[in-house]
């Protein structure tokens, strides 16, 4: 008989977890302090957090040895089972969703709303990921032999958070390696490590010692898991940069790796919208999180026929945004996560003083708060080799641009190495789809953007990364491929 790995009759009726005290890793089932410790910051107040570990070298070998050694238990357990446990897990994550929303927001800065929004997609994830069976495929049968497509799991794989969305994106990586059999190993930004930690300690209750851990640190940390050789895998998340350097750190063990990295995405506007709908809507999709997410919308194609009254329909909405406090119900943006992301920002808003650009600012920086705080600010045609068109800002500042023809629009929101999102905007659905599939990203929306689902592939082009998390291939990332020949 397979060994069972959870007993769901026995497991408690409510999660149990004091969300907002004792940051500790999590390795082989048990809490471990480490002597060295550091601490996040709330980007509203610039408050200090309280500590977390700092892991060593020896946390990272104790780590891997127990998720190996889990491995062998857990990849027997049948997968409805390792479902059911995935499942379950989610369901006392929604259980506790407040405090983790609360949590959330004190640490990466966003609105409540938004927070409840993430941990609320955090479980939505989950459970489906839980739901989605990889199944063997007979890809040839004769009378004399059958040929069969099956998954194994890879082993020890290692799931790498950036601090944009800490907790949704842990779950994207833990759910899929679970249940095709894999351990797993979160590594938080260290600029957002709290979600994390507390999600891999409630994580506990619902999987075997080793299944599912978590080690927080510095700079070190990641190549060290990285280049462990007990290690299997690598899903990484984060920026181009770190992901090349994820890619060589991984090359000496031939680590299987999947890159989920920056994007820069275009929305191409054609004139026959309806400005006073489209031109707000593109304003929020662009500046929420304050702009501090990969598929935000980060550059603004307007035909110019309508360029000039789109143009003010967006100055007019982003007046309305409230800057402040996440946690205050009223705030609309928080501030960006981090000093150096702030600094890097205020290096695009300077930009538009040096190059003398037109500006649109909106909602008012906090008197009252000393955080990280950047206005919403659009920029009024910059060229198209300016910083602000050709890099990822990834805070509140996004440029409009103007367009004459479909070929031009096209070559222009094509000319970038990266290829992350991208969407259109006209009522013309035949034109839409005529330009999207023109476009060179791993999401196109045709009238939306930054809607993702946990049953399709998400995935970046050209530098925007490699392979796809998520849906029925990203489960196949966390497998081996494995062809059976059977001869009859
Ligand atoms: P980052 O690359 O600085 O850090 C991401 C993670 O990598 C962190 O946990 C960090 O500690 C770790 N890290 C840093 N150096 C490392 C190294 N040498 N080896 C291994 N790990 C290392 O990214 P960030 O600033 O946290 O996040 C912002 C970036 O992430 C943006 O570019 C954004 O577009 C991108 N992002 C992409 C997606 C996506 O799904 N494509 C989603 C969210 C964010």
């Amino acid at each position: 008989m397979a060994p069972s790995a959870i007993n769901l009759n026995g497991q408690p009726s409510s999660a149990k977890i004091d969300v907002f005290n004792n940051y500790a890793n999590w390795i082989n089932g048990k809490a471990h302090i480490t002597p060295e410790k550091r601490h996040g910051v709330n980007p509203a107040t610039l408050e200090n957090l309280p500590d977390v570990p700092v892991s060593t070298r020896e946390d990272v070998e104790a780590a891997v040895k127990s998720a190996r050694e889990a491995f062998k238990s857990w990849k027997a357990v049948p997968v409805e089972e390792r479902q059911a446990a995935v499942t379950k897990f989610a369901e006392a994550l929604q259980e506790v969703a407040g405090d983790f929303a609360k949590l959330l927001t004190t640490e990466q800065g966003k609105p409540v709303a938004l927070a409840q929004a993430e941990v609320a997609g955090s479980h939505i994830w989950m459970e489906a990921m839980a739901k989605i069976t990889l199944k063997s495929e007979i890809i040839q049968e004769t009378e004399t032999k059958q040929t069969i497509e099956r998954y194994t799991p890879l082993g020890v794989c290692v799931g790498i958070v950036p601090w944009n969305f800490p907790l949704q994106l842990a779950c994207g990586k833990i759910a899929p390696a679970l249940v095709t059999g894999n351990t797993n190993i979160i590594k938080p930004s260290p600029f957002t490590p709290y979600c994390g930690i507390k999600l891999v300690e409630l994580a506990q209750q619902f999987f075997p010692p080793g299944v599912v851990q978590v080690l927080s640190g510095n700079d070190s940390l990641g190549p060290w898991l990285i280049e462990h050789i007990d290690v299997d895998k690598i899903s990484f998340t984060g920026s181009i940069a770190t992901g090349k350097r994820v890619m060589q750190s991984a090359a000496g063990t031939l680590k299987r790796i999947t890159l989920e990295l920056g994007g820069n995405d275009p929305a191409i506007v054609c004139e026959d919208v309806d400005i006073e709908t489209v031109a707000p809507t593109i304003a929020t999709l662009a500046f929420a999180n304050s702009g501090q997410i990969c598929i935000a919308i980060k550059r603004v194609y307007v035909q110019d026929t309508i360029y000039e009254k789109f143009r003010d329909a967006m100055f007019k909405h982003i007046k309305t945004l409230k800057l402040g406090n996440g946690l205050d119900s009223e705030t609309s943006h928080g501030p960006v996560q981090n000093e150096m992301q702030y600094e890097r920002v205020q290096g695009f808003i300077k930009d538009i003083e040096s190059q003398k650009w037109i500006a649109a600012t909106g909602g008012e920086k906090p008197i009252n708060l000393k955080g990280y705080f950047i206005t919403p600010t659009i920029v009024d045609g910059p060229a198209d080799d300016s910083r602000i068109v050709v890099e990822e800002p990834f805070g509140p500042i996004v440029p409009l641009l103007s367009w004459k023809t479909e070929s031009e629009v096209l070559a222009r929101a094509n000319n970038t190495r990266m290829g992350l999102g991208a969407s259109v905007w006209t009522r013309n659905l035949e034109r839409g789809r005529r330009i999207a599939e023109q476009i060179e990203a791993g999401s196109v929306w045709i009238n939306s953007h930054l809607e993702v689902s946990p049953y399709a592939a998400f995935g970046g082009h050209k530098q925007s990364g490699i392979g796809s998390e998520w849906g029925l291939s990203g489960l196949k990332s966390f497998c081996n491929v494995q062809t059976l020949f059977l001869a009859k």
